[in-house]
């Protein structure tokens, strides 16, 4: 029995496993494993929204993998040996013939001083629970506090960064914050909310049209938008800035970047700055063929424009059905295809009925939307994934 194993039952991962066991179903002598720390898929795109307990972002991974002749294993990968080809998980080591990594990205806080003790993350369910808990406890405790002051400091949110994940968060926490002054009967005044963003303009992978939309939308949410503004050092209750200013504030979320875990570079496979592991255009390691990457963890190039692919769900979808092909392909002497992103578009939610965004059309053309149409999009993006995981799965899955 030969062993294609994956790492990570995400977006890249998931797809990666289900195409796999569906190519392999005629030849039992190849077994699929998939690894993950969690027993559940986050839909990893609305965390956002779970850290307002506005979505379901978790479906369990019993309900997707039902039937299939797939192998989950619960557990944490510590090590990757590329030599003897083992991955080693809760004290186990598991040979495979052919490995995918999809490990998704973790946050980054760029040794900023004081940053990983006193910030919340948004990386996972825990991260968005924990913000959830937050909030809740902020809003319950400034509700009975006379003091002014002291309340508005309570009460003043910042959000470090204003990338896709930055400015969805700032919009979904304009509306909660809204609903939950009103029902701990505090001022709307007293809630302050400020996003933080280095660079000149927010989102700056996008065109500049819709930076200066989403901007625009934020501020008419009352949120206070800061660009080209470094934090340089956090305490427990002060953020410091790059132009010497002092912001007060005991609630800061950090969405200012992300970095992959360390266990591809301690496998001896070579990585970029980020930590992504550097792919051919197939999508195999440069140091090992045996050792595929998707997602976040792969420093995918595209071909057109010569730099490695955003991290984001549509391409670890994509790079996930690809790895399988190509590992099929590799098996069965067949030819392998390279790897060659598609854009379907780029949808920003930014809370209540409002999300901006473009889809592509035929012909190069494509379709803007703004408000409800855009929310509408974005809904329909969510429901489409799920869609195909049922379609994958020939499971009928639910959260
Ligand atoms: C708040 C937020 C909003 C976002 N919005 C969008 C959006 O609108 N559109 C978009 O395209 N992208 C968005 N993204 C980015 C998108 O979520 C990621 O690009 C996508 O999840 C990457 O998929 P992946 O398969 O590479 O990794 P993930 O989906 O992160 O999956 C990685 C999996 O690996 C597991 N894992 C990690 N390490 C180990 C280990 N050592 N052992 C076992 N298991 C392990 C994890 O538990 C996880 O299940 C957003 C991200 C955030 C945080």
């Amino acid at each position: 029995m030969k062993n294609i194993v994956i790492i990570g039952a995400g977006y890249g991962g998931l797809t990666a496993a289900l195409r796999l066991e569906r190519l392999l179903k005629k030849h039992s002598f190849f077994k699929v494993h998939l690894i993950d720390k969690n027993p559940f898929h986050t839909i990893k795109t609305q965390l956002h929204e779970a850290a307002v307990r506005k979505t379901e972002v978790s479906i369990p991974l019993y309900k997707i993998l039902k039937n299939r002749n797939i192998q989950f294993q619960l557990g944490e990968v510590e090590n990757i040996d590329v030599e003897n080809k083992t991955v080693q998980i809760n004290d186990k080591l598991l040979p495979f013939l052919f490995l995918i990594i999809a490990i998704g990205s973790k946050v980054n806080y760029y040794n900023i001083p004081g940053m990983a003790e006193h910030s919340f993350a948004l990386q996972s369910l825990h991260d968005a629970d924990k913000i959830y808990e937050h909030i809740s406890n902020v809003c319950a405790t400034s509700a009975s506090e006379k003091d002014e002051s002291i309340r508005k400091n309570n009460l003043r949110f910042v959000i470090g960064g204003g990338g896709l994940s930055g400015v969805e968060f700032a919009g979904e926490l304009a509306d909660h914050t809204s609903k939950c002054v009103a029902n701990f009967n505090i001022a709307n005044n007293d809630v302050e909310i400020i996003l933080i963003e280095a660079a000149k303009r927010l989102v700056p992978f996008m065109e500049e049209s819709f930076s200066s939309r989403i901007e625009k939308k934020l501020i008419e949410k009352g949120i206070k938008v800061l660009t080209d503004l470094k934090i340089e050092q956090r305490t427990d209750d002060e953020i410091f800035l790059s132009n010497n200013s002092v912001i007060k504030s005991k609630n800061l979320i950090w969405t200012g970047g992300i970095r992959i875990s360390d266990l591809i570079k301690r496998g001896g496979l070579k990585t970029s700055t980020v930590g992504r592991l550097i792919v051919d255009e197939y999508l195999q390691s440069e140091s090992n063929k045996h050792i595929y990457a998707i997602g976040d963890s792969a420093n995918a190039i595209n071909p057109v424009t010569r730099k490695p692919v955003p991290a984001a769900a549509q391409f670890a979808l994509q790079q996930g059905r690809l790895a399988a092909e190509n590992i099929y392909a590799e098996i069965f002497g067949r030819v392998k295809k390279k790897y060659y992103p598609k854009v379907l578009g780029e949808v920003v939610s930014l809370g209540k009925h409002l999300a901006i965004g473009w889809l592509a059309l035929p012909f190069l053309k494509k379709i803007t939307f703004v408000g409800f149409l855009g929310r509408l999009l974005k809904t329909a993006i969510r429901e489409k994934h799920i869609f195909l995981l049922r379609k994958e799965s020939r499971n009928w899955i639910t959260y």
